[in-house]
């Protein structure tokens, strides 16, 4: 089935490595989600991992799809998200980053990526990273067209625990060149909830984890944030309906605050 975004670009709904939501969406917000699915094609094995693992934050970020696509709904914006396991290939990361096809996550090694060759390593971005890359760019230049200039918006989730040790920061907000809506959406956040509200935590810029932000809305000078939400307030569909709700308030804000600024430059 070809989903088609009503401007002019087709995006393969069922084989494609994007799906495009709401693609008419009202909102300036663009969502994206790079890490929203877990699923692999039968050919690759597993990548030699056990169902618990493949199932585990290595392979996908949980709850970041069902999170991106209630904040669809409550903002009316579009949503691009990839649709295979960052295993296979990291969508938010550069063909020639050393973990966009990553032999080790945390501390699983990843059997099927260890002993690729160059030529198996350029399949994989073919194959994964350019469709994606090729079908967020056509979609945000269309939106650029659009007389309401759009924000880059991506979501993620984070395990509590990383390498034995618990995290306490909850809800990440992350930004490279441009700080303006990260500023915007944090202050607003600590203004209306007692969550563990932190910039550039538990990832920044120095980890590598801002390519989808540096690639699609640095070089078009449009306002973009990563938001990183820790896994376990997703748990159930109320407590992400609970963080959906407060992050679109956030970007809500944003937006009108860096819609005033606007004005008053
Ligand atoms: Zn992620």
């Amino acid at each position: 089935m070809t989903v088609m975004s009503g401007i002019g670009m087709a995006i393969d709904g069922d084989s494609g490595v994007a799906s495009l939501v709401n693609p008419q969406g009202t909102s300036r917000a663009i969502l994206v989600c790079e890490h929203a699915s877990n699923l692999m094609p039968e050919r690759f094995g597993g990548l030699g991992l056990s169902k618990e693992q493949l199932t585990s934050h290595i392979a996908w970020d949980p709850g970041a799809l069902e999170l991106s696509l209630r904040l669809s709904s409550l903002l009316d914006a579009p949503l691009v998200h990839q649709r295979y396991s960052r295993l296979l290939y990291d969508c938010n990361r550069p063909p020639h980053a050393a973990d966009a096809v990553p032999r080790m996550s945390e501390i699983h090694e990843i059997p099927g990526n260890a002993d690729l060759d160059a030529e198996a390593l350029a399949a994989r971005a073919q194959a994964y990273y350019f469709p994606f890359r090729e079908a967020l760019s056509g979609f945000i230049d269309a939106r650029m067209a659009l007389p309401q200039v759009p924000v880059l918006v991506t979501v993620h989730s984070f395990t509590p625990v990383y390498f034995g040790k618990p995290r306490s920061v909850e809800i990440g907000i992350l930004h490279d060149a441009d700080p303006r809506m990260a500023l915007a959406m944090a202050d607003h956040l600590k203004a209306v909830c007692a969550h563990d509200i932190r910039l550039n935590e538990p990832y920044g810029p120095q980890d590598g984890v801002t390519h989808t932000l540096r690639e699609h809305a640095l070089p078009r000078a449009i306002a973009n944030v990563m938001i990183e939400i820790r896994n376990d307030l997703l748990a159930d569909a109320a407590s992400v309906n609970a963080i959906a709700v407060l992050l679109a308030d956030a970007i809500s804000a944003a937006n009108s605050r860096m819609e005033g600024e606007r004005q008053h430059v």
